[in-house]
């Protein structure tokens, strides 16, 4: 089944940490962007993500995911019209999605009212994903966010109440000690909230962002490996406690609401992106499209392909991808594709575990993802 990515390039303003492909706008140009969307699916000529682009049948939809950006600075209604075209264009009935198909939206707090959340949920979509960040006021200012800590709690009850069970929150560990958040309390009060997922992300400094600039000129420390490994390694404890599972190196969820489409993202199977710097994937080549929201829209509008470049994966990659993404969920590998020598020295370290056939990462393997698939690279192993 299929599953696809809608990227919302626009935001109000940039965090502190952010470096993703956005359009910062005071006026979100809503209409514009539906309609780009949908003339670059109909440019397609299919709607059926990861299939040939010359094929016609619609097989329906399992996923679909707004990313961004901030997809909930479009109005209800701009997405209520664009649940309805892709439903025609999938030929699905409206109403899977309210059953079948998986429809996430991501939201900053400061844009859940009541009426919103509302006007989401009557469009069909049936899962948020809220950037919360942080429960203290003093960090969410420095990073630049427009919601302070009591909207969190205000945006998850306001989404409860127009009827969304399936509500994720996102926290960032791991930031500069000068800042002196308290990370358990920050993992607390995401627990009582009693989210179905949380993903958690640990700070990284990318080029071009506010804050690579005040590292530069010694207005912030560097982010620190040991903090990083220690917050990781708490979170694993409290969450645990409170009930949650890690399904992945960043992600933990209780009564099994794991990310449909993240997972899909993780299994390698096929996706299709629209919309300004969004990617598709077919199993073989990866393409990606145009970044820049002014680009991507005058390219759809004159009849043009959005994709900006593709990169054909070679069996090697393909190979080294198929590592990364099993090791990183709690599907893990295979017992087999794990040389011997190689697993008796990780389950000494305490880095692995073996669950029937599979060897799934521990914590502490998570952590040391990127050595692990080094190890088995350089063992020269397959899945
Ligand atoms: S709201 Fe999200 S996408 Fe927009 S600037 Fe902040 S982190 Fe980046």
């Amino acid at each position: 089944m299929p599953h696809l990515y809608l990227h919302v390039p626009f935001c109000q303003r940039r965090c502190s940490y952010c470096d993703f492909s956005i359009a910062v706008r005071k006026r979100i140009p809503a209409r514009e962007y539906v309609d780009a969307v949908l003339q670059e699916l109909k440019l397609l000529g299919t709607t059926d993500p990861g299939r040939n682009p010359r094929e016609t049948e619609a097989v329906g939809l399992d996923t679909l995911y707004l990313g961004g950006g901030t997809p909930s600075l479009l109005p209800a209604e701009a997405i209520s019209v664009l649940l309805h075209e892709l439903a025609l264009r999938f030929r699905i009935p409206h109403s899977a999605f309210r059953t079948d198909v998986e429809v996430t939206l991501e939201a900053n707090p400061e844009d859940v009212t009541s009426e919103n959340a509302r006007g989401w949920r009557n469009a069909g979509v049936n899962r948020v994903s809220l950037g919360a960040q942080s429960f203290n006021d003093g960090v969410l200012q420095w990073m630049h966010r427009s919601h302070d800590s009591a909207r969190i709690g205000d945006a998850v009850r306001s989404l409860r109440a127009a009827g969304f069970d399936n509500i994720s929150l996102d926290l960032i560990f791991a930031l500069p000690a000068e800042l002196e958040r308290d990370w358990v309390r920050d993992l607390d009060l995401a627990c009582s909230l009693r989210p179905a997922h949380l993903s958690l992300y640990g700070l990284t400094v990318e080029e071009r962002t506010p804050l690579a600039r005040w590292i530069s000129r010694g207005a912030a420390a560097m982010p620190d490996d040991e903090r990083y490994a220690e917050e990781y390694l708490l979170a694993h404890m409290r969450l645990a406690a409170c009930g949650y599972q890690f399904y992945e190196v960043s992600n933990a969820c209780r009564d099994g609401c794991r990310s449909r489409h993240n997972s899909a993202y993780w299994s390698g199977r096929a996706y299709r992106g629209l919309g300004p710097a969004a990617h598709s994937f077919d199993g073989r080549v990866r393409r990606w499209n145009l970044a820049g929201w002014e680009a991507y829209r005058r390219a759809v509008a004159a009849g043009l392909p959005a994709v900006e470049a593709e990169e054909v994966l070679t069996e090697e990659q393909r190979e080294l991808e198929r590592l990364y993404l099993a090791l990183r969920t709690d599907a893990g590998l295979p017992r087999t594709a794990c040389p011997p020598d190689r697993l008796t020295a990780w389950l000494g370290e305490g880095w692995v575990e073996v669950e029937g056939e599979r060897v799934v990462c521990r914590p502490e393997g998570w952590l040391r993802l990127d050595a692990l698939v080094h190890d088995l690279t350089s063992a020269g192993r397959a899945v």
